[in-house]
Parts: C-alpha cells; structure tokens; sequence
C-alpha cells in the first residue's frame, strides 16, 4: 500500500489534467448512508423505484416528497469530511482539477471543490415537473405549505432536481464530463461501485483515452481491478495522506 500511494502521487504529481470521479463512498465519512443504506428503519418497506422515479412520484407525490425532506435534512446536516477537504486541495496542485460526481449531496462544494459536474443533480435544487422551471432553491419554495409545493411560475408540483431512474443525465453536464475524462492524464475514482451507468462507463473511458486510474475504495471491486493503481481504504484515511505527498513531490521539483 505504502508503494501503491508513491506511485499514486508520483502520478498525480505529474498530472495537468485531473479528473477526480465521485460516488456515494466519499460521503459515507460524513454520515450519508448510500441509497441502500438510507432505505432502512422507516423506508424499508418502500421499494428505492418508487421513491426514486417520475412513476412513482406520479403515484404518490406527498411520499416521495417526504423521502426527499428526510434524505434532505440528513445532507443539511452534514459538513464535508477529510476526503472532500483533500480533492478540494487538489486544486492548488494541480493546474486543472474537474470533479464528475453521482452525488447530489453538494459536499464537494462545500468542502472548496470548485469546478464540480453532478451528473445526478442536486438535492438543494427543485424544478417543476415538466422541467421548464428550475434553480428554485427550499428558501424558494418556504412559504408552501402544501407537499410537493407548486411551481411558482406554472403551478405544476415541484420535486427535486435529480435524475431518477429511467431519465437521461443532464446533456451539458453529461458532454462536460465526457470531455473531462478524454483529455485528463490521471482519473482518481473514489467510493463508486461502479454499478450505475453511465456513470460507471467514465474511468474505462479515460484509461482509454490513456489516463492513469486510480481507485480509492475500501471494497475489492469491478472498478479496483480494472484501476492502474488501488488504493484501498476509506477515502479520509487515504486522501490526506495522497494529496501530502503529492504536495511534497511538487514542492520538490519547483
Ligand atoms: P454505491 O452505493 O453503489 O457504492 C458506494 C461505494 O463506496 C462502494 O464501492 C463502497 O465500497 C464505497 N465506500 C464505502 N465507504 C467508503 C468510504 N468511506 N470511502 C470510499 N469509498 C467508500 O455508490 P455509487 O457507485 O455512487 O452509486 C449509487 C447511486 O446512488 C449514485 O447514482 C448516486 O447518485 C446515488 N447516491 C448519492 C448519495 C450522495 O449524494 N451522497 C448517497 C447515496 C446514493
């Protein structure tokens, strides 16, 4: 492991073009179960298709609201943790540094990241059902009592700006993070299975396009084995420590 991160930094350390590709492991250190794990107690008996598309939502608007308040309010809640702080920092290092994150959480934001594609959307963002209306934020739509509350602008209901199964990623967003990945020279995958397309599709993308990836995952893997480089472990265990020495190979070569 120890030569693993030598030879992780050493690459990073290179690096021009980072691209840094997220998922719901990175925070899990922050208290945000992954979607599995947030359908426990209460919601166990919800099945995740239903809380989490647009049939569902049609079906019973008021409880899918109500998963997204308590999913909310746990987000709300968090603050970003030693990983999130450590690829934010990455920034200073590293003269082009793009987060792709699954997320919807906003942590990398908040943890100083600042050019971040979420190919998920965001649970602090609502739009209005047909999608015409967007960027409302909760302030927005604070003086509502009813759940969903309505658009302002075409009175359809609200619901969060997230991609739920069976809809297609925001193009913008999507074409962004597929650049990214084509022109970076290392791609660093922290906490994603690799499970949800076409998310899962980006690291094999960019180790074609003949970056270096690699992964930080507690859990042996589909990604870890395809990875260059694994380092295994949690990503506030390993993050730090990777982004210190990439540091020091930086400031011993200027
Ligand atoms: P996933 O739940 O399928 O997998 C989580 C991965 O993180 C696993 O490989 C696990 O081994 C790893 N992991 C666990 N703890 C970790 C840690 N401390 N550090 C690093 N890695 C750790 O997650 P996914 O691949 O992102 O796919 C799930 C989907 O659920 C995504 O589409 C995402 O949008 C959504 N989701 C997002 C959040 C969030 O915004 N925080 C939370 C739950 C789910």
């Amino acid at each position: 492991m120890r030569n693993e991160l030598t030879h992780a930094a050493e690459n990073i350390a290179r690096s021009s073009r980072l691209v840094v590709l997220t998922g719901a492991g990175v925070s899990r250190e922050s208290g945000i179960p992954t979607f599995r794990e947030a359908q426990d107690g209460l919601w166990a008996r919800f099945d995740p298709m239903e809380m989490a598309s647009e049939r569902g939502f049609l079906r019973n608007p008021q409880l899918v609201w109500e998963w997204y308040e308590y999913r909310f309010g746990m987000v709300a809640a968090a603050q970003p943790n030693l990983g999130h702080l450590a690829i934010a920092a990455l920034e200073e290092l590293i003269p082009n540094v793009t987060v792709v994150t699954q997320n919807i959480d906003g942590l990398h934001q908040a943890g100083g990241s600042t050019r971040v594609l979420e190919l998920h959307g965001s649970i602090r963002r609502y739009k209005c059902f047909g999608g015409a209306h967007r960027g409302y934020t909760r302030d927005d739509l604070a003086t509502q009592s009813e759940k969903p509350p309505r658009c302002p602008q075409c009175g359809d209901l609200m619901r969060p700006d997230i991609v739920w199964f069976g809809e297609y990623l925001p193009e913008q967003v999507m074409r962004d993070a597929y650049a990214a990945c084509l022109r970076a020279d290392v791609a660093l995958v922290v906490g994603t299975s690799g499970v949800v397309q076409p998310a899962a599709s980006l690291p094999y993308l960019a180790q074609e396009a003949g970056a270096t990836v690699i992964d930080v995952n507690p859990e042996d893997d589909e990604i870890s084995r395809m990875a260059d480089i694994f380092l295994q472990g949690m990503g506030g265990g390993v993050l730090p420590g990777l982004v210190e020495a990439v540091r020091s190979l930086r400031q011993g070569r200027s």
